[in-house]
């Protein structure tokens, strides 16, 4: 067995990487942009033995792991090697505002009505950027590659938002792809404003979204008018030929997504829409369930679960421990070929208390609350190709031609991937060793607290 020694080493000799061999690599087929190279050996958990050759940035070549290696080598002994990981769904605006909210008590509304008053008293530019900064250095820092966050979009707070996002993405852009989707409740589009906000989206690039809730209220109420709003939206997307990504039926008793579903195949929209949360369809009767995966096959939604915040959120009473998780079925919308993705959602915010924009932490949890073990099979899909996939960006995968963007754990096995939470991992971007830190919380300290 190899002494810990190596990852100092290692990091020192990555700084100049012009031509560099990572020997023995093992990496999850799952992550894998091509077919395993002919000759390679898989092992149990479905993970491949492989060099990988780096030349100026880039993967140049990738092939069975050889005994004999040139004095470009580093030897990796067998450990695991991914490539930076996607966070298909997070609120970098509402992060870190969980001190200075007033209490949430840990409830859906509750949250809701804590980040409305804090964004009304609070979220002016600058406080914005300084939020946003610390949560992409922290991500930086955990070695994530692409986030798409959804934005607060309410007319008033929108464009100052947006222009925040604008700057933050040109920032980051050489290291963390960055997307934004909107989100204003469903009944903003009754009126003019949410065609503005279709109009301020499409300026900057972004994909339209929002939450099957009305204003000011909770999942599952509400919208009888739920089908027109939907119309509206598709519509002022097709206009602007947007993506759309939706928060849908974040609650035990919704039942939005089959409007959504068919609203996507009423303006041919299929392949274009995401949906996150979705935590009523796990309560639904197995008849039911499969009709419903059958329908969403059908509009071609894709699904992004959210189980660290659904867990957080649902169920919740005063003395009285949760009976119901609030996941999504995830293995059955996966077996029905549906793309699905696991990301964060919300970090230390009235939503969700904690978090630390570490996609590698989430997919950790995501395997054991969502039973994506025994076998391990592809669920690393979920926070790598099938995130990316969701986000039609080139990420996510280790492939010939693609930059360099990579994880080197101290494991072995993917027992080991996820019993541990690889502070000591070593993150290559295009290459070169990163030598980012996480942002100290030292950096809020001034932040007013509720
Ligand atoms: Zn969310």
């Amino acid at each position: 067995m190899n002494d810990l020694s190596l990852f100092p080493s290692l990091a020192a000799r990555l700084a100049r990487p012009e031509r560099i061999r990572l020997a023995k690599a093992r990496i999850p087929v799952a992550l894998l942009a091509d077919d395993v190279p002919v000759g390679a050996e898989v092992d149990r958990d479905g993970s491949a033995r492989l060099d990988i050759l780096i030349e100026n940035g880039r993967i140049a070549r990738i092939a069975p792991a050889l005994a004999d290696h040139s004095n470009d080598t580093i030897a990796l002994d067998d450990r695991h090697v991914w490539p930076l990981l996607i966070d298909a769904h997070a609120h970098l605006d509402k992060a870190h505002t969980v001190r200075r909210a007033p209490g949430s008590g840990g409830t859906h509304p509750g949250a809701r009505a804590a980040t409305t008053a804090d964004r009304l008293a609070h979220w002016n530019a600058d406080d914005l950027l300084r939020r946003m900064e610390f949560g992409l250095a922290t991500a930086d820092a955990h070695g994530v590659a692409a986030i798409r966050t959804h934005l607060d979009s309410h007319e008033g707070q929108a464009e100052i938002t947006w222009s925040v996002f604008a700057e933050v993405r040109e920032r980051w852009k050489g290291s963390i792809t960055l997307q934004a989707a909107g989100l204003v409740p469903l009944d903003v589009y009754r009126d003019d404003y949410g065609a503005r906000l279709a109009d301020i989206i499409a300026n900057h690039g972004g994909l339209l979204g929002g939450v099957t809730r009305a204003s000011g209220g909770t999942h599952g109420s509400g919208l009888d008018d739920i089908d027109l709003l939907l119309d509206r939206l598709f519509a002022l997307a097709k206009e602007r030929e947007l993506g759309v990504d939706l928060h849908v039926d974040e609650a035990a008793q919704a039942d939005a997504l089959p409007h959504v579903a068919r609203a996507a195949i009423r303006h041919s929209y299929e392949g274009r829409v995401t949906c996150g949360h979705c935590c009523s369809l796990a309560l639904l009767s197995e008849n039911e369930l499969r009709d419903r995966i059958s329908l969403l096959s059908d509009a071609g939604l894709s699904i992004v679960t959210l189980p660290t915040v659904n867990m957080y959120l649902q169920d919740r009473q005063d003395g009285r421990t949760p009976r119901w998780r609030g996941v999504t079925p995830v293995q059955e919308l996966r077996a029905a070929g549906i793309s699905v993705a696991a990301a964060g959602d919300n970090c230390r915010d009235p939503f969700f208390a904690y978090g630390d924009h570490d996609m590698l932490d989430t997919w950790r949890q995501s395997v054991r609350i969502l039973h994506l073990d025994h076998p391990y099979a592809d669920a690393v899909a979920l926070a790598g190709p099938a995130a990316a996939g969701i986000m039609g960006i080139d990420a996510g995968t280790i492939g010939v031609g693609r930059p360099a963007d990579l994880m080197i754990l101290e494991a072995w096995s993917l027992d080991q991937v996820i019993a541990r939470p690889h502070s000591d991992r070593v993150i290559l971007r295009k290459g070169v060793f990163s030598n980012r830190t996480l942002p100290s919380y030292g950096m809020l300290a001034d932040f007013p607290t509720a």
